[in-house]
């Protein structure tokens, strides 16, 4: 079968805040094909950036936007999905922001090619058998130690065995501060559960700042700590991990190419590697890092905070393997990503697993795509580059 239309589409709430919450707006990326299949993904960046990538006009023979390469191709099989991502990112060679924004076409590619084999794209990708994943709840820290233990007690409630507290106010005061946060964390949580506490890039080259709050909050039973460091500082990470800090480092979510988590895994020195399948490139360069991360021992994560849609495809990366148990399971965001895509419940046992079902499994509500939508139509000196299609 042919690819007969590519279509990016913006989504956003009607207003959009500072919160580090990435819930607010998104972009779907829709492929159709001419034997009436429909393949869905969805990107975690800037949804206009990269919609641009999808439409802007030709400059030269390596600058030819994603529609361009994509409409009209032949998809029958997973070795298509590849060959359409190494076409997709030898014309568009030079622009920059290709593979992150190349993303949800991926995601939507190996949907379709699901729906059409009737597999589910863990086992298009090499998996024989999936094995259920340990959600932990991600939420951001509240704006005190007090409503910190306010959330963390509601997370309990919700009988989550693993709970993630993130960026808010952490690292804006002082070390009493920090730690009074990561205690009020462990407190609403309670002793069972597992804490991982995302320090939201907050100490940017600070290497001896990391080792002290790590000391610090070792204390109270973290699995990780997150992104303490700058994304760029791959070197620092490298050396904090030669430094053996009090608890393990986790990081990654930020790789936008597959080529910087092989810059984290070669010299980062992480414990976890996190890796959000719609910023690296789609399932396809996610899976090759984490092939990767099991050669060398380190254990692969999800990065999501997006819809349902998103931690679908998150999961199919890493399904087959047994040893990577964690799950990003995000637990609060806007009525858009939690409406968008219904499923993927955690089960009797409090885990989660994909439905064996042709693709990604879950599908698009489109009403809510219709009620959260933004047309956009581009125009060049009168010219329509761009026009969103009616849905
Ligand atoms: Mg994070």
């Amino acid at each position: 079968m042919r690819i007969v239309s590519v279509d990016p589409i913006y989504l956003k709430m009607p207003s959009i805040t500072t919160a580090a919450d990435g819930t607010q707006d998104t972009l779907l990326v829709r492929i159709r094909t001419d034997e009436g299949i429909e393949g869905w993904g969805e990107c975690d960046a800037s949804p206009l950036v990269s919609l641009s990538v999808y439409c802007c006009p030709m400059s030269h023979g390596n600058i030819i936007n994603i529609r361009e390469s994509l409409i009209g191709e032949r998809i029958d099989g997973p070795e298509d999905v590849r060959r359409l991502r190494a076409r997709v990112l030898r014309q568009g060679l030079d622009i920059q922001q290709i593979h992150h924004a190349y993303s949800g076409a991926d995601i939507a590619a190996w949907d379709v090619v699901g729906k059409k084999l009737a597999r589910p794209v863990y086992q298009l990708i090499g998996g024989a058998k999936q094995y259920p994943k340990l959600p932990y709840a991600s939420v951001l820290f509240g704006n005190s130690p007090q409503e910190t233990i306010q959330v963390a007690r509601g997370l309990k409630e919700r009988g989550f065995g693993a709970m993630k507290f993130g960026w808010g106010p952490l690292g804006s005061k002082d070390a009493a501060f920090d730690e009074a946060l990561v205690r009020s964390a462990r407190e609403g949580i309670g002793n069972e559960a597992e804490l991982m506490i995302d320090a939201g890039v907050c100490w940017g080259n600070d290497v001896e700042k990391v080792l002290e709050r790590a000391k610090t909050f070792a204390k109270y039973r973290v699995t990780w700590l997150e992104e303490p460091l700058h994304p760029d500082a791959i070197g620092r990470y490298g050396e904090l991990a030669r430094r053996r800090p009090a608890v393990p480092i986790a990081a990654g979510e930020n790789c936008g190419t597959a080529r910087t988590a092989e810059d984290y895994l070669e010299n980062g020195g992480l414990s976890f590697i996190q890796i959000d399948a719609g910023r690296i490139g789609g399932i396809t360069p996610a899976r090759i890092t984490c092939e990767q991360a099991q050669k060398r021992g380190v254990t692969y994560v999800n990065h999501t905070f997006k819809s349902r849609l998103s931690l679908a495809a998150a999961l199919h990366v890493f399904a087959d393997a047994e040893k990577f148990k964690y799950l990003e399971y995000p637990a609060a965001g806007s009525r858009l990503a939690f409406d968008l895509v219904k499923g993927l419940e955690r089960d009797a046992k409090g885990m989660v697993s994909l439905p064996e079902k042709p693709g990604l499994g879950v599908e698009v509500n489109i009403d809510v795509v219709r009620e959260f939508m933004v047309p956009v139509r581009v125009e060049l000196s009168g010219l329509t580059v761009f026009e969103s299609e009616r849905l």
